[in-house]
């Protein structure tokens, strides 16, 4: 039993969670939940924990607990509740876990997945927006703490696969020209932009490749994540923002590219699953089966190219400067998303002012350098503030 792999799943009841909790549950043989978490969903929870018999749940405040903490022992089981960012880090850390899948989303999973990295852990980032908060300072974490970061995020994922094992010496040092992020363009590539005034949030969710939580697939929209994504790929990869270009690759199918100076472009292609990478990053280096089937290029047939359109996507331009400028530009960017996209959920603003409301709020603000996790949080903090303030005057 000495190869067997105690996970934490952070955010497990969400789709990455869910997916990761599948993955697993295919390979009793060398994977085991250590630790699931949950913010709301308590039945889901519930769940999930009778399924997979972790050694503890956590859950955001006391009320849960003893809800979860009583409906677990009626039904039998020792799993033990925590409560709070506190058990979230403890469950990262813990000396008995070999993994932990990072699958909060937004600004709420730093503190849990920078404390999987400080343990040294085999991290799997789904959770980009941590990294791209505080990426200098979480990639010397994980420099300094020797950890293990395998990236989640499909597009990451296949770049990692597509890159040499010593990637880590420079692009330049490997022979890699550029980085082709791929990106479906979301459910509204062709609506008519006067159309996207009056768009809903139930029409912006609707992925036409991927089924995701609502806050990642209001970024699809936008094509904020792209944007996240690209800063996300300077820090995994170490490049600059001009060596990363954005594709538009509607089929989803080919996950991205890396391109080298002899002109070669090496692809990972694959059914758009997140069963996928995240097989991969657990098994990595080995290959497990994930559930995903076989891709059919008869049934895909073709595969399309598109320059992204910066007039319908302007979310792309704002993280593509936030990445130029560094410092605390992307963590405003990412703290002013958070709240543009919460509002536009709540029907308190329209989709076009999400980026409207994002720009103005970068504008206000000074670049300032990010020395410590605090000067992390405080840029965290005055975006959303600024945020708030834009929604007092323009929201409903
Ligand atoms: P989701 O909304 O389905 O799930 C989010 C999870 O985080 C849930 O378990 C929820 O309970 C938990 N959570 C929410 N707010 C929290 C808080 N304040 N404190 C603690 N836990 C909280 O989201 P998702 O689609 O699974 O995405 C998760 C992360 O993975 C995001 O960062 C997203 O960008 C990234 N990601 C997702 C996909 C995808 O296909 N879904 C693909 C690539 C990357
Ligand atoms: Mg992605």
């Amino acid at each position: 039993m000495s190869n067997l792999q105690r996970i934490t799943v952070l955010g497990a009841t969400g789709s990455i969670g869910m997916s990761t909790l599948d993955v697993i549950a295919r390979h009793p043989d060398r994977y085991q939940a250590f630790a699931l978490s949950g913010f709301s969903r308590m039945n889901e929870l519930l769940a999930l924990c009778l399924k997979h018999q972790p050694v503890f749940a956590v859950v955001p405040a006391v009320e849960q607990a003893s809800a979860l903490q009583q409906a677990l022992l009626q039904a039998g089981s020792a799993t033990e509740v925590l409560v709070g960012e506190e058990g979230l880090c403890q469950v990262a850390a813990a000396s008995e876990v070999d993994a932990v899948m990072a699958a909060i989303v937004g600004a709420a999973g730093l503190r849990p997945t920078l404390a999987a990295v400080r343990a040294g852990k085999k991290v799997l980032l789904a959770n980009k927006e941590a990294l791209v908060m505080s990426g200098a300072l979480f990639m010397q974490a994980v420099r300094d703490s020797g950890a293990t970061l395998l990236p989640i995020d499909s597009e990451h994922n296949a770049i990692f696969q597509c890159m040499p094992r010593d990637f880590a010496k420079g692009l330049g040092a490997v022979g890699v020209r550029r980085i082709l992020l791929t990106a479906s363009g979301g459910p509204f590539r062709q609506t008519p932009l006067h159309e996207l005034e009056s768009v809903t949030p139930d029409q912006a969710c609707a992925h036409p490749n991927w089924s995701m939580g609502r806050k990642i697939s209001v970024d699809s929209a936008t094509m904020m994540n792209k944007g996240l994504e690209l800063i996300e790929a300077c820090w995994l990869f170490d490049a600059r923002a001009a060596q990363v270009e954005v594709v538009v690759h509607p089929q989803s199918v080919i996950h991205s590219l890396v391109d080298y100076v002899d002109g070669s472009v090496l692809a990972q292609l694959g059914n758009p699953d997140m069963r996928t990478p995240i097989a991969h990053a657990l098994a990595w280096p080995e290959r497990v089966d994930s559930g995903v089937a076989p891709l059919d290029l008869f049934a895909v047939a073709r595969l399309d190219f598109q320059a992204p359109d910066e007039q319908r996507f302007p979310c792309l331009r704002l993280a593509r400067q936030a990445a130029e400028a560094g410092n605390s530009a992307p963590a405003m960017l990412n703290a002013a998303n958070e709240v543009a996209v919460a509002a536009f959920l709540d029907g308190r603003i329209r989709y076009p002012e999400i980026a409207r409301m994002i720009d103005e709020v970068l504008n206000q603000e000074p670049v300032v350098a990010l020395e410590a996790l605090d000067a992390v949080f405080a840029a965290d903090a005055r975006a959303r503030a600024l945020a708030q303030q834009w929604l007092g005057r323009h929201g409903r």
